[in-house]
């Protein structure tokens, strides 16, 4: 039976000697709730594809205490790695690294290159010291679900397939770590998160955006970054373009009309028009850090509430912006472009 404890001191350490046992262990990072195993221990790594349901062909990002433990899982760190993770570890920023043998292959999917970052959570690098080894993490959620924002969520998907949940309350950011390719010139944002393009290009100059239609034609730079992803399990629609907030409007009342029921994940300046409308309003608030972190409880709140269709709409492609509309564009069956 899966055990939901507070993350205290005690509970930490219990947890410590879980991962370094080969067991599993859910924990919060900054982003989202990670599962976590012992990254040098293989069996332990492959509990977490069974745990998940993960296809072996998506890797695991390797989480480390700070920068000093980069040898652990990346057999060397050129300067620009070392800049960036002086300027934002502990921070949600991933780098794609050479791999260190030692790292078992499982992690990395066969690549020779290993995904590492160090995260921003008091409850996460206490448990990175206390278990004293490299943690492999990805989201505690099934995959191809919506990610985990609160050791609810954790349960809802996982419970009686991993041993603990450290519930160390709600993720502050909600969504995942920025993957940057630093071996491309110039360097490649893989994946949009926490660090957004700015920062990086305040630090490093100019930096590419890979773009998700395009990255899954192109034969896989990062081979989990499918088109499906983090979906809720109601048919979702995202809308695009300056016309977006009338046609998801237009979109609402139809389907409302034809008996549907229908939620709507709204930014504040929407939320009042969509209640009218009559439909389930889940309110993401007002600027992108509030919208980042409450866009997956969110789909998970509508879901629970049985709504048959999800409505949302772009917030823009600066700063965090960008990270949301990757996660949305993933998460939804249907982009409707205006
Ligand atoms: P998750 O831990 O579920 O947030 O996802 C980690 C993601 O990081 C994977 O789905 C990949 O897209 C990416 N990733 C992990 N390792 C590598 C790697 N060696 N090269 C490129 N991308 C990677
Ligand atoms: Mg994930």
């Amino acid at each position: 039976m899966t055990k939901i404890l507070k993350a205290t001191t005690e509970n930490i350490l219990l947890a410590a000697e879980i991962l370094r046992a080969g067991g599993l262990v859910a924990f919060p990072t900054e982003t989202v709730y990670g599962l976590g195993a012992n990254a040098l221990d293989e069996e332990a790594v492959k509990k977490i594809f069974a745990a998940k349901e993960r296809p072996a062909a998506d890797p695991l990002i390797v989480h480390l205490a700070g920068l000093e433990h980069i040898e652990q899982a990346a057999k060397s760190a050129p300067p620009l790695a070392r800049r960036l993770a002086e300027r934002f570890w502990p921070g949600p920023l991933t780098l794609i690294l050479p791999k260190q043998p030692q790292i078992p292959r499982l992690v990395t999917s066969g690549l020779d290159t290993v995904a590492v970052r160090a995260p921003a959570h008091p409850v996460a690098l206490s448990l990175l010291r206390a278990a004293g080894t490299p943690i492999a993490a990805p989201s505690a959620n099934r995959f191809g679900h919506t990610s985990p924002t609160a050791a609810r969520h954790v349960w809802d998907d996982l419970k009686d397939r991993i041993e603990i949940i450290l519930d160390g309350g709600a993720t502050p950011l909600g969504v995942e770590s920025t993957v940057l390719d630093i071996s491309a010139v110039p360097p490649r944002i893989l994946r949009p998160g926490g660090v957004t393009r700015e920062m990086l290009e305040d630090e490093i100059g100019k930096v590419a955006v890979i773009e998700s239609s395009r990255q899954v034609e192109a034969g896989l730079p990062s081979p989990g970054l499918l088109e499906k992803h983090y979906a809720p399990r109601a048919q979702m629609i995202f809308f695009k373009g300056e016309e977006a907030r009338r046609a998801m409007l237009a979109r609402a009342r139809e389907a409302l009309a034809a008996g549907q029921t229908v939620g709507v994940l709204a930014m504040d300046e929407d939320a009042e028009i969509f209640e009218e409308t009559g439909a389930v309003v889940y309110r993401l608030g007002g600027g992108l850090d509030s919208v980042a972190s409450r866009i997956y409880d969110g789909m998970r709140r509508l879901d629970a509430d049985s709504v048959a269709l999800i409505l949302c709409r772009d917030a823009g492609e600066s700063g965090l912006g960008l990270a949301i509309r990757d996660r949305l564009t993933r998460a939804a069956s249907a982009v409707v472009e205006t």
